[in-house]
C-alpha cells in the first residue's frame, strides 16, 4: 500500500513484513540527493532523550487516556531519507533518518505524529505533515546545492583514500588476513559519487576495484566495507570468463570462498538493511 501525501517526491507507504507480528510503517524520502547531505554527525544521549519526549508528546496527543508504551527511539543511518515505527510485543520502536538528526523540535515532533498516527491507524495532521514537507523540501534544495559544489569540487579526484576508511590499508589488511599477501593491488578507489547503484565493482579493464562511496561513513562498521572489499578481491581471483565483462558472476568455489570471512553474515545483513 503506498500512501501519497501529495508533494512530488514524498510517499507515505506501508509495508507488512513477512514472517514479522507486528505492523511496520515507513515513510521516506527517496531521493539521490539525499544520499549527500549525510554529515558526520552523532546523536548525543541528550538529542535522543529530547526526541523520546517528543515522540511521548505526540503521542499524548493522538491517544490522550491510552498508557503510553515503552518507546525505543533512534537515530539510523537510512541511505535515503527514511522513518520507520513498528509495534512488537507492546513496545514501540521507531527509527528516524539520521540526516534529520539536527531537524527543529517541530519537524521532529511532526515526524513523530506522522509515524504514531499511521501506527494507529488516525488521520495524520495537514498542518504536520505540511512542517514536514517544507523542511525535506528546503533540506533538499540544500543538499542538491552541495551536490554540485562537491562533484564540482572533486571533478578529477579518484582516491582510495575517503573520509573514513582507507581502501588501500583495508586491502593490505585483508591481503594478509586471506591471500598470504599474494594478490596484487589493483587501483582502489571510492566511487565518485554517491550513488549506490552497486556495492562495489571490479572493472577489469582499468584493474580497478570501486567501491561506493555511501559506504565511507562513520556509521559503516569496518567489517561492512571490509566485506564489500573481500568479495571484490575474489572477483580479482576468481575470474569471469566472458571477457569485458562486469557482470557479478560467482561460482561455486567463489561462495565456498566467500564463507572464510569471518563476519559475513553480519556484513551482509548490515547491507540490506542500508
Ligand atoms: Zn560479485
Amino acid at each position: 500500500m503506498v500512501w501519497g501525501i501529495g508533494a512530488a517526491g514524498i510517499n507515505l507507504y506501508h509495508r507488512v513484513h513477512g514472517g514479522f507480528t507486528g505492523r511496520h510503517w515507513e515513510f521516506g524520502v527517496r531521493s539521490y540527493s539525499a544520499l549527500i547531505a549525510r554529515r558526520a554527525c552523532y546523536s548525543s544521549l541528550n538529542v535522543l532523550q529530547k526526541v523520546t519526549e517528543i515522540f511521548h508528546e505526540a503521542y499524548g496527543e493522538l491517544r490522550p487516556r491510552a498508557p503510553a508504551p515503552v518507546m525505543h527511539v533512534r537515530f539510523y543511518p537510512f541511505v535515503s531519507i527514511n522513518n520507520t515505527i513498528r509495534l512488537r510485543q507492546g513496545e514501540i520502536y521507531a527509527r528516524v533518518s539520521d540526516l534529520l538528526e539536527g531537524a527543529p523540535e517541530n519537524v521532529l515532533h511532526a515526524i513523530a505524529h506522522i509515524l504514531l498516527a499511521k501506527l494507529y491507524r488516525k488521520p495524520v495532521d495537514r498542518a504536520q505533515s505540511a512542517r514536514y514537507r517544507r523542511y525535506i523540501a528546503s533540506h533538499d534544495i540544500s543538499a542538491k546545492a552541495r551536490l554540485v559544489r562537491q562533484m564540482r569540487g572533486r571533478k578529477h579526484i579518484r582516491s582510495a583514500r575517503g573520509h573514513h576508511y582507507h581502501l588501500e590499508e583495508i586491502f593490505d589488511d585483508l591481503n594478509r588476513r586471506f591471500f598470504h599477501g599474494l594478490m596484487g593491488r589493483p587501483q582502489l578507489t571510492w566511487s565518485r559519487n554517491h550513488a549506490r547503484r552497486s556495492l562495489g565493482h571490479y572493472d577489469p579493464a582499468h584493474n580497478a576495484i570501486v567501491i561506493s562511496r555511501v559506504f565511507d561513513h562513520p556509521r559503516v562498521p569496518r567489517y561492512a566495507v571490509e566485506y564489500i572489499l573481500f568479495h571484490e578481491m575474489l572477483h580479482l581471483k576468481h575470474p569471469v570468463k566472458l571477457r569485458g565483462s562486469r557482470r557479478c558472476v560467482h561460482s561455486r568455489e567463489f561462495h565456498e570462498e566467500e564463507k572464510l570471512f569471518p563476519e559475513l553474515e553480519r556484513a551482509q545483513k548490515f547491507l540490506r538493511m542500508v
